[in-house]
């Protein structure tokens, strides 16, 4: 690991004014200076929250940023708020424990509540935040060498497609086939959350769904996130919907998901109005399930409608050479998230 100096932010507007730099935009920079692996790039400032995966990046020497700035003790971005027609507003700073553990977030929120409550260990959902849980770079193996210089690092070509893809995306997988690696931006578009960003010039708002973007958008990086920007709070609506989510693995604990679904719908009198399927470890964004979510309109939630629905959802999947797998494994998520949400009463 290379040196850095060390900032402490005591205020969104001291951590913006910082000009920090994006870690996509220092990897491909470090990364086209000498053709493979980081280099210190001059003055490169970036924000650090909980530090899980920034450290991770340091220590595999794929980024060498000049400067950290901890914004962790910035305590207006660490609340939660909610009340009627506002809905829910979590600052960034939030721990993935925090949201696990709270009551109203796994009574009206489930699925967000269950999909950070499988996260990683309780050690490590009690420092990663939300915010950099959202900005987690992805977890391809060729990605986290410093030995394979990748499209998404600004190199030539992608190593996994033709390669050791088992972990890979089974939809949008062309020309990167990366799986979004955060599980809670999975609940959160299942509920349709918002994303707030603001920066020296101001703030910006929108739908988290379109906050990230697939490699045929800009393959080089997984969202919209600017240099000088900082997430400064996730809001979910006022929703009456029943959600949930279902995460199977190889492990219970310590690791990513190979396939996990949140679902949320909106019912009344024992149908559904609306639907919002969303698949995770299924392509390089949050994948909703639009022809399942239009299949259940009108429909009661059964094992049949639910079986159905599973079976739509992996409608359009072009797995890779190892990953066909993944196709029951989701099929079972999705099957097994409606059943849940759709039996709370
Ligand atoms: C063994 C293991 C298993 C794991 N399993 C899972 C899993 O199943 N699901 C899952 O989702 N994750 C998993 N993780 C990843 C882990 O949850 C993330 O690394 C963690 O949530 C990142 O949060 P952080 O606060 O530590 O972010 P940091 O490492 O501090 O930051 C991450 C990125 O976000 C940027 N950043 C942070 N906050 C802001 C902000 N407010 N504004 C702008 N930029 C910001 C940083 O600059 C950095 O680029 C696992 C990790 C490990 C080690
Ligand atoms: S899947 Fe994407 S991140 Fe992985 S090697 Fe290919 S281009 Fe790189």
């Amino acid at each position: 690991m290379k040196r850095f100096q060390w900032r402490e932010a005591e205020t969104a507007e001291e951590a913006t004014n910082s000009t920090p730099t994006t870690v996509a935009d220092l990897m491909v920079t470090g990364s086209r200076s000498n053709q493979r692996g980081s280099t210190r790039a001059p003055h490169a400032t970036v924000i650090k929250a909980g530090g899980i995966d920034l450290l991770d990046l340091l220590k595999d020497n794929l980024i060498a940023p000049s400067e950290l700035v901890n914004i962790r003790s910035i305590s207006s971005l660490n609340q939660i708020s909610y009340a009627k027609r506002q809905g829910l507003i979590l600052g960034p700073l939030v721990t993935l424990a925090a949201i696990a553990e709270h009551k109203l977030i796994q009574k009206q929120y489930t699925a967000l509540a269950e999909a950070c409550s499988h996260i990683a260990t309780p050690n490590i959902r009690n420092a990663a935040t939300l915010g950099g849980n959202l900005l987690q770079r992805p977890r391809c193996w060729y990605f986290r060498s410093n030995d394979f210089h990748c499209l998404r690092k600004g190199g030539p070509e992608c190593f996994a497609i033709p390669g050791d893809n088992k972990y890979h995306a089974i939809f949008d997988n062309e020309h990167c086939a990366i799986v979004h690696p955060s599980t809670a931006a999975i609940a959160l578009v299942a509920l349709g959350a918002t994303i707030e960003l603001t920066s020296a010039k101001g703030r910006r708002e929108m739908p988290l769904e379109n906050f990230f973007i697939g490699p045929n958008q800009d393959i080089e990086r997984e969202n919209t996130l600017a240099a000088g920007e900082l997430i400064t709070a996730i809001k979910i609506p006022d929703v009456e919907t029943r959600s949930a989510h279902v995460k199977l693995g190889e492990k219970d604990s310590f690791d990513w998901s190979v396939g996990d679904c949140a679902v949320s719908l909106l019912m009344a009198n024992g149908l559904c109005k609306k639907a919002s399927i969303v698949l995770g470890a299924a392509a390089p964004t949050p994948w909703r399930a639009k022809k399942a979510e239009a299949f259940l309109v009108g429909k009661p939630i059964t094992m049949d409608t639910a079986k159905e629905a599973a079976t739509l959802a992996l409608h359009g999947a072009k797995p890779l050479a190892h990953n066909a797998y993944k196709i029951p494994i989701l099929q079972a998520a999705t099957r097994r998230a409606l059943l849940q949400a759709g039996s709370v009463s």
